[in-house]
């Protein structure tokens, strides 16, 4: 674990104070424990293996409204950033930003002098105009720029993004989150995929794996919190939250009344402790055994729907603050039979337990 990495958590566990609500309908528990390898902080971004990235001269297929080539230009954002050993997080911040400035397409112009696929401009110092009409030689420049930014990682994609292209538009990047996750995962191979802290390589036996690797900062019907029917795992905002185990998205809902007058608060914006009622963004995925896992206080609107099948580990979106909520942070409940467990024990379990339990070199 690195200092800034311990720091954080020190940080994350003295001063997040975390309410929030919930409540599901589901039976049955099944899976069994099993071992899986000591869990790290996947606080921020991890390095890629080197192993097998996506070759992107093969034309790519459409994914979604993505176009071949623009899922091909992807594929090459990725493929560069896994040769630059750029942790994983790096990777969606090159594609929400290439997605933002170009849609994915190596444009010839643009802006002023910009050109290319991040729209960089050679008066800025970028490069030629033929060096930036190559997609590898403009993802290598903007990866270069990206880990030259101190801390970039325990930044808000937004941050980052704007702190390589000086946009006029910074707010814009965010937006494309959810669409640059989906598109990194369609773009990888299972070989790349299965990165060795990411949690989706940390799926016990019985399918369970944990949402995100994070302190739990509040636990389940505590003496002080009796009607907590969840735990609350403190992240910094954007951090990944996964699917906990297979199953199909059974409900998304923007839950978030302020309390003063009844009113919907909203949940494309932080929650209040006080103010808010309800989980904000939050999905809830139903399991084998009618078993369901619910993740509140998303960052945004998932991008997924109502109906599809997730893997175990498989990203559902970002952790946020909205709902009723003092601060980033994952409220994660688990149901068995309509009812509320505590998750701390149904996961550990099922073999994949909440917390963060070992630290890396
Ligand atoms: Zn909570």
């Amino acid at each position: 674990m690195t200092t800034r990495a311990v720091a954080w958590v020190a940080l994350a566990a003295s001063t997040i104070v975390l309410l929030c609500s919930g409540a599901i309908g589901a039976i049955i528990g099944t899976g069994a424990a099993s071992s899986c390898p000591p869990p790290s902080p996947a606080v921020s971004g991890t390095s890629p293996p080197r192993s097998g990235p996506p070759t992107p001269n093969a034309s790519q297929r459409p994914v979604g409204r993505w176009t071949s080539e623009q899922v091909t230009n992807a594929a090459t954002i990725v493929k560069v950033g896994a040769d630059l050993d750029v942790p994983r997080r790096g990777w969606v911040v090159a594609l929400a930003t290439a997605m933002q400035e170009s849609s994915l397409r190596n444009l010839p112009g643009g802006d002023r002098d910009s050109i290319g696929l991040f729209q960089q401009r050679p008066s800025q110092g970028w490069g030629t105009p033929t060096q930036l009409a190559d997609p590898v030689y403009a993802a290598t420049r903007f990866y270069r720029a990206l880990l030259q930014i101190d801390g970039w990682q325990n930044m808000p994609l937004t941050q980052a993004a704007q702190q390589v292209q000086r946009s006029a538009y910074p707010h814009a990047y965010a937006k494309w989150e959810d669409d640059a996750n989906a598109l990194l995962q369609a773009v990888g191979s299972a070989n790349w995929r299965a990165i060795p802290d990411d949690l989706e390589q940390c799926v016990s036996t019985g399918g369970w794996t944990a949402p995100l690797r994070a302190p739990v900062v509040s636990g389940f019907r505590t003496v002080e919190r009796p009607g907590h029917d969840g735990v609350d795992l403190g992240a910094v905002r954007g951090t990944v939250v996964r699917a906990a185990s297979p199953g199909r998205v059974v409900r998304i809902r923007c839950n978030a009344i302020d309390v003063r007058d009844g009113d919907d608060w909203g949940c494309d914006r932080d929650g209040d402790p006080n103010l808010t009622r309800g989980c904000g963004w939050y999905l809830d995925v139903g399991h084998r055994g009618n078993v369901t896992t619910r993740y509140c206080h998303l960052l945004h609107e998932p991008v997924l729907r109502v109906g599809d099948r997730v893997a175990a580990g498989q990203p559902l979106g970002y952790v946020g603050s909205s709902g009723r909520s003092s601060g980033p942070h994952l409220h994660f409940e688990v149901h068995v039979g309509g009812g509320p467990v505590d998750p701390e024990v149904w996961m550990r379990d099922h073999g994949a337990p909440l917390g963060i339990t070992a630290g890396r070199g």
